[in-house]
Order: structure tokens, then C-alpha cells, then sequence
């Protein structure tokens, strides 16, 4: 069976790809953490000591990594992906990065004769986990088609976006509307707090009425109100806070590029930064509750 190499298997990478397993697939791994490389080595990937040997003979390379600096180092170090796997290798990147950086593997990869689509997901770990996340793909309809074999065994919808760096562009403004989103719906049930509602019976409220959003509905940021939801687990997993400053920044250097005016996001990515540099980069995004929160109420 041919083999796809998955690398970067955090909080996102690593359900993904056992997902992949899952499907029946044949599936070696790598990253710089050994103990998630045993999660999934115990549940039937190989594995490899090194990037070049992981890829060595795929047949097509995921990466799930933080940003675009990784994906850079990833894809096109003298001992990248790029010059390590065979033509023909088909390369889905599904990391949230600036389009820039995908436009830039996707050229290098064509050069060499290999298929690149930047393929970022939403959804959160709990549609990584349950094989549910939209993938938004930039690439030619051809590798869209190549890759929507692959993805289909993680996701759900699967959209073409256009062509390389679209996925990565459609990416951005839905992360700078979640991040408008979570921000608000931190702002409105802390409001109903300090004027003595109960955050369950307001989220219920507004569940039923025009605030509703994917936030309220699905990642709750009050303690106790959901109970899966990261708020509820002392915001651990799920996806930090520094992830979503970082896609918060990417949005504003892309309406600094296209003269866009994005005065929401532009607060939105403040409130985010802020909360990172107050030491909560590596909680949950939906832990900017605590940001509003009176000391007393905490
Ligand atoms: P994470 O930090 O949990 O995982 C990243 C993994 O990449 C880590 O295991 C790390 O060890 C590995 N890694 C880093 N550099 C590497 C390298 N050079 N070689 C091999 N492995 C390397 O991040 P995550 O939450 O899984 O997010 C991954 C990407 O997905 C980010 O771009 C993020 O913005 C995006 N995303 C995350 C979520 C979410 O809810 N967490 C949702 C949608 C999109």
C-alpha cells in the first residue's frame, strides 16, 4: 500500500492522522515530539529517526505545523520535503498560514514536478477528532481532485478555494470572524454576569435569539456552561490562544496588503495579543473570558 508520511501531530495533527489510520491507510509520522510520535506508533503508524526518511517514498505528505516559518523549514530546508521525495508526490498543507508562504512552497514544489495544496481546516480538535472539518483548498482542479481522496477521510466538506494561497486567504477572514466572534460573546456573557444573570440561562437566551454564534453555540468560554467544551477543562487543548493572535496578524497583513479596512479585526487581534503576552498564549483561545472577568468573579 503507498504510504502517506503526516507531519506535526499536536493537538490537530494528531487526531487527523489517526484518522487516516482509521481509514485503513498506511501512515508514517513524524515530529520533534517524541511522546506524540508513540501516541500514534502505538496505534499502527511507522515512524522515522529523521524528515527526509519519513517522506522517503510517499506517495503524499500532510503537515499540520504551527506557522509559516515551520512550513518554510518544513518544505524547502536543504534536507526539506521538496528535495527528499519523489516526483509526482502529491503535498497538502493544511497548517493555517499567510498566503505568501503557500504561493511560495506551491511554485518551488512545481518546479521540482510536484502537486502542493495549501488545505487549512475548520473545525477545532473536536471536528479533528470526529473526522468532521471543513479543508478550504488552494490548488489546481487537478490536485484538488488528488487531494479531496485524501482529506475526505478527515472531513467533511471539502471547498476549492481557487487557486495556490486561496485556501490560506478564505482561512484568514473566517479565523478574524471567529476571533470577532469569541471576543464578543467573552464581552456579552461577562456583562450578563456583572448584572447578576446566570451564564448558562443567558447562553440559553441567546442561543434561541440574534446573537447566536458558532462560539456560543459549540465552545461555550464561561466555566460550566459546556461541558466538553476547552472552558470547561481549565482552557487546556483545543486551540491556544497565541495560534489565534497568530491568525489574527495574518489578517491584518493581508488588509495592509489589499488597503482593507478591518477596524473589528484589528481589535480583535489587539485583545488576543494582549492576553498572550499576559502569560494565556498556550490556553484555549476561548480563555480570553478571563480577560473581562472582575478578580472577584474569577
Ligand atoms: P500544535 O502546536 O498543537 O501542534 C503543532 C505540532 O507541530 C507540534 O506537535 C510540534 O511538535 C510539531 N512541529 C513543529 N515544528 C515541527 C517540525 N519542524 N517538524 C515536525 N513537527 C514539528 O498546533 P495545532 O493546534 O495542532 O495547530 C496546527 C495548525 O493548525 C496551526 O497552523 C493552527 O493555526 C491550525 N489550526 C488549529 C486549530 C485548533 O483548534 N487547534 C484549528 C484550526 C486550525
Amino acid at each position: 500500500m503507498s504510504k502517506i508520511t503526516f507531519i506535526g501531530l499536536g493537538n490537530m495533527g494528531a487526531p487527523m492522522a489517526k484518522n487516516l489510520l482509521s481509514a485503513g491507510l498506511s501512515v508514517e509520522v513524524f515530529d520533534l515530539n517524541p511522546n506524540a510520535v508513540a501516541e500514534l506508533t502505538a496505534l499502527g503508524a511507522t515512524s522515522a529517526d529523521s524528515l527526509t526518511q519519513a517522506v522517503s517514498g510517499a506517495s503524499v505528505v500532510v503537515t499540520m505545523l504551527p506557522a509559516g516559518t515551520h512550513v518554510q523549514s518544513v518544505y524547502l530546508a536543504e534536507d526539506g520535503v521538496l528535495n527528499s521525495v519523489n516526483p509526482g508526490t502529491l503535498l497538502i498543507d493544511s497548517s493555517t498560514i499567510d498566503p505568501g508562504t503557500a504561493r511560495q512552497v506551491a511554485a518551488q514544489a512545481s518546479a521540482k514536478g510536484l502537486s502542493f495544496v495549501d488545505a487549512p481546516v475548520s473545525g477545532g480538535v473536536a471536528g479533528a477528532a470526529a473526522g468532521t472539518l471543513t479543508f478550504i483548498v488552494g490548488g489546481s482542479e487537478e490536485s484538488f481532485a488528488e487531494a479531496k481522496n485524501i482529506l475526505q477521510h478527515m472531513g467533511k466538506n471539502i471547498f476549492h478555494a481557487g487557486e495556490a494561497g486561496a485556501g490560506q486567504v478564505a482561512k484568514i477572514c473566517n479565523n478574524m470572524m471567529l476571533g470577532i466572534l469569541m471576543s464578543g460573546t467573552c464581552e456579552a456573557l461577562n456583562l450578563g454576569i456583572d448584572n447578576g444573570l446566570d451564564p448558562k440561562v443567558l447562553s440559553d437566551i441567546m442561543l434561541q435569539s440574534s446573537g447566536r454564534n458558532w462560539a456560543l453555540e459549540l465552545y461555550n468560554p464561561c466555566p460550566g456552561v459546556m461541558e466538553n467544551a476547552p472552558a470547561s477543562k481549565d482552557y487546556q487543548g483545543g486551540f491556544m490562544s497565541q495560534l489565534m493572535a497568530k491568525d489574527l496578524g495574518l489578517a491584518m497583513e493581508a488588509a495592509v496588503a489589499s488597503q482593507s479596512s478591518t477596524p473589528m479585526g484589528s481589535v480583535a487581534r489587539n485583545l488576543f495579543n494582549l492576553h498572550t503576552a499576559h502569560g494565556n498564549g498556550e490556553k484555549d483561545f476561548s480563555s480570553l473570558f478571563e480577560f473581562y472577568q472582575k478578580q472577584s468573579n474569577r
